[in-house]
């Protein structure tokens, strides 16, 4: 790994990096995973944040029961065209986002193959 660290934040579920979460995605507003405007929602889990001398730690929510690819491929899509880091492929954000597309492709497949 690379030895810069940006912020003292724990590693959150699923490989969530808690600083590249969006305020409204902390405040469970909007999907963890692919940054939809939840509808109904499942628990991811919680990460933990250092702002100034206080850790706050945040419950993340995710789609339920799945994001759907359509959200997912335009979270990671959006991201990457205006991420510096994806463009040289070592993007943890880029990646996470793009194994929710993934995650999601799967479970639609599972479905339809019923
Ligand atoms: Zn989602
Ligand atoms: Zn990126």
């Amino acid at each position: 790994m690379k030895g810069h660290q940006p912020a003292t934040t724990a590693p959150g579920p699923a490989g969530i990096d808690p600083a590249a979460l969006t305020r409204e995605q902390l405040h469970g507003w909007r999907c963890a995973l692919c940054g939809t405007l939840l509808t109904g929602d499942r628990p991811l889990g919680t990460v933990t944040i250092s702002q100034s001398p206080t850790l706050t730690t945040y419950p993340l929510w995710a789609c339920d029961p799945n994001c759907t690819t359509e959200n997912a491929w335009r979270a990671a899509i959006g991201h990457a065209a205006g991420c510096e880091a994806c463009r040289t492929g070592e993007c943890e954000t880029g990646q996470r986002l793009l194994d929710a597309y993934s995650a999601a492709i799967r479970q639609e497949h599972a479905e339809g193959a019923g």
